[in-house]
């Protein structure tokens, strides 16, 4: 079974709608010639309008990067999936460790957002990880299968197998410091048995699991070359047309 590699931006809280629309526009035109290699931006909800416009028939997908569980109400300051599916975007990005870490987001609200994010019929592009006591301590399956399990628990397989997962150990995540490809690979391949675990087959051999954490041009070739890793969340070098090309080039390598 071939996964189509995933390559996906993450533009954090940078890029207002002028900034974001002209590398939108760069992008769509640099990436023109990728091949087989599907791509998604997500950025601040602002800019979400402007991206949708700027990279409009290139093939790029846009996500939003945090959604509430709930679609309407008294929730100020949050945006609903279903408002985000209506504005155009394909994803919904859920548990970033920036979300966890600094919004106090559990799992439980995570596994909330992703069936609110099905629902209105946006993909969730679940992330979970490890910080570097949790990995020091040899906590990393415990962790990364409580995340994903909370993340997963109440979906069905068919379900399931349309999440993107984006390991991101945070330790990696905007400190230059990058997990080896071995170390990514034998995560990944763990994710991967515990989806076989608990699914029919289909859902292990079709689910992209993603590899996040100080990605950039010169260790994307490595990291996308291990089996088990079937593209990159990219935060510091998606905002740069140069970089991020020249990663979705290793993908579709
Ligand atoms: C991220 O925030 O998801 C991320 C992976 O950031 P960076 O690539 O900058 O480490």
């Amino acid at each position: 079974m071939t996964r189509i590699p995933l390559i996906a931006g993450n533009w954090k809280l940078n890029l207002g709608p002028s900034q974001a629309r002209a590398l939108g526009a760069e992008l769509a035109q640099a990436l023109a010639d990728r091949r087989d290699t599907e791509v998604a931006i997500f950025p601040t909800a602002l800019s979400i309008p402007a991206v949708l416009g700027a990279v409009k028939g290139s093939g790029i997908t846009v996500g939003v990067q945090e959604i509430h569980d709930k679609d309407t109400g008294a929730y100020t300051g949050t945006n609903s999936a279903h408002f985000a599916r209506e504005a155009g975007c394909t994803w919904a990005l859920i548990g970033h460790s920036e979300r966890r870490q600094l919004f106090a987001e559990t799992d439980e609200a995570v596994g909330r957002k992703a069936r609110a994010a099905l629902q209105a019929g946006l993909l969730p592009m679940v992330c979970i990880g490890e910080t570097l006591e949790q990995r020091d301590a040899g906590q990393v399956h415990a962790v990364v299968t409580r995340q994903l399990s909370a993340a997963l628990g109440t979906l069905r397989p068919d379900e399931a197998v349309t999440v993107a997962i984006a390991y991101e150990p945070i330790w990696a995540i905007g400190t230059g410091r990058t997990a080896s490809p071995e170390q990514a690979q034998e995560v990944h391949a763990a994710l991967r048995a515990w989806l076989r675990d608990r699914y029919p087959a289909f859902v292990a051999e079709q689910t992209r699991i993603l590899y996040g954490g100080s990605v950039k041009p010169a260790n994307a070739a490595e990291l996308l070359g291990q089996p088990d890793i079937d593209g990159a969340l990219v935060g510091g070098a998606s905002l740069k047309a140069d970089s991020f090309r020249a990663i979705v080039q290793a993908a579709s390598a």
